[in-house]
């Protein structure tokens, strides 16, 4: 089993060299301040009960209230918590929002649970950790096979447990009871900034785009993009892939996912099974899960430009393969920002009890994730390094900082 952990601590052991990160502070980022492992026993309808295992992952709070979404997967473990929540750190220093890390998850297939089977189990996840979340302490959202829908019964079961609202413990939640504009598609929208950010930078002409992963964050992207004048040529999901020299028609895709549960056999397309990554293509967004581009596959990509919308999609033996082609790539750490950083502007916006229409969200997040970029790539450029390491030393500077001016060294 691959353990995300040890390739996060490697990361890290790379940056501390670039930036000369102090030992002191070095030694408290090996591992999270707390984590927390928890036993959900969930009676299910055949009226047995069935104990889930849940794990909460509270990285570093030196910046803020720890923040970082649940995943309910069966691979869930506790090496992938821990990774994620280092990661969450460091995604909101690279965006500047006064948060730190952390990360949680429950091993379960929610494809295998009722509808109550699954609100037990997301009630009964909080009944579990409540004492260590709030508004001010940490902050969880969706991620992987959590939405939205599970939010607001978290939230529910929170408010019920401390006796009153409290909004701002969960974010990514539905609109009417607190959630923000543009969350649902803010992932793919920061993204889709920070990309027009480098195709600007790179003096990139062409704009064909491929995608890998059409969920959630990779089906908005197509989406935004097309809607930018951007062609995307090749789209793939769990079944296969699918592409188009010519331009896929995005709305019409979408409504062909929505009917057969993948792209594959779209009237407009060819089909081709696995090959996303060979794609004749400009630009290349990974939008599935971790670890898909490899050292086997890194040399088939044609793309010059990579956007990491999904979390850690590239191994580090690629990333040096990737870095040796000339590919840019923008890192999960940046490129997938804008929906943490949405997340933040959806306290926000409940510590106020006032709620921002639409375009405010935008260009505040448009803002941030511009100057952001600015910032990774001069970092890039001063370290002469990739925009990964730019993005880890920018973070790294951030939390160091924080960590200094309270005493913690
Ligand atoms: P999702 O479950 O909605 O979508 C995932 C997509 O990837 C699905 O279409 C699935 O079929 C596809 N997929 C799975 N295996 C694949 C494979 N081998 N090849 C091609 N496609 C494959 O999830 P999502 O919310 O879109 O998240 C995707 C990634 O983005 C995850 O890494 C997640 O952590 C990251 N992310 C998402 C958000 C968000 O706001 N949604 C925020 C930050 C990061």
């Amino acid at each position: 089993m691959s353990d995300p952990f040890a390739g996060a601590l490697k990361q890290l052991e790379k940056i501390k060299k670039i930036v000369n990160l102090e030992e002191n502070i070095y030694e408290q980022l090996k591992s999270p301040q707390k984590f927390l492992a928890v036993s959900i026993p969930i009676k299910m309808d055949n009226g047995k009960i069935k104990v889930f295992q849940g794990y909460r992952s509270q990285f570093n709070d030196a910046r803020g209230p720890f923040k970082g979404g649940i995943r309910f997967h069966p691979q869930v473990n506790e090496s992938e918590v821990k990774a994620l929540s280092m990661w969450m750190a460091l995604k909101t220093a690279v965006v500047n929002i006064p948060l730190g890390g952390g990360k949680g998850g429950v091993i379960v297939n929610p494809k295998e649970l009722s509808a109550g089977e699954l609100e037990r189990l997301s009630r009964g996840y909080i009944d579990a950790i409540w004492q260590f979340i709030g508004p001010n302490i940490d902050v969880p959202a969706p991620d992987v096979y959590t939405d939205p829908k599970i939010m607001g019964w978290m939230m529910d079961e929170y408010e019920k447990l401390v006796g009153q609202h409290a909004p701002g413990v969960i974010t990514g939640k539905p609109l009417s009871i607190g959630g923000s504009k543009a969350r649902g598609y803010s992932t793919a929208q920061g993204g889709f900034y920070v990309l027009r950010e480098a195709i600007k930078k790179l003096g990139l002409k062409n704009s064909k785009a491929a995608i890998q992963g059409f969920g959630n964050a990779g089906a908005s992207m197509a989406k935004i993009l097309v809607e930018n004048d951007y062609k995307v040529v090749a789209v793939s999901d769990s079944k296969g892939g699918i592409a188009n020299a010519k331009g896929l028609d995005v709305e019409k895709l979408m409504a062909h996912k929505e009917k057969t549960n993948t792209v594959v056999n779209f009237v407009d397309a060819k089909n081709i099974e696995d090959a996303i990554l060979e794609q004749e293509t400009d630009i290349l967004v990974l939008a599935a899960l971790e670890n898909s581009v490899t050292a086997e596959n890194a040399g088939q990509i044609k793309a010059h430009l990579i956007i990491e919308l999904a979390n850690g999609p590239i191994t580090l033996d690629a990333d040096e393969i990737l870095s040796a082609a000339n590919v840019t790539v923008v890192p999960d750490i940046l490129a997938n920002a804008g929906g943490v950083a949405v997340s933040y502007f959806e306290q926000v916006q409940n510590a106020y009890g006032y709620y921002w229409e639409e375009d405010e969200v935008l260009q505040k997040l448009e803002k941030l994730m511009v100057v952001s970029f600015n910032e990774v790539w001069e970092r890039k450029e001063k370290y002469k390094s990739d925009m990964r390491m730019g993005a880890y030393a920018l973070a790294v500077e951030r939390v160091a900082q924080a960590m200094k001016d309270r005493g913690r060294v």
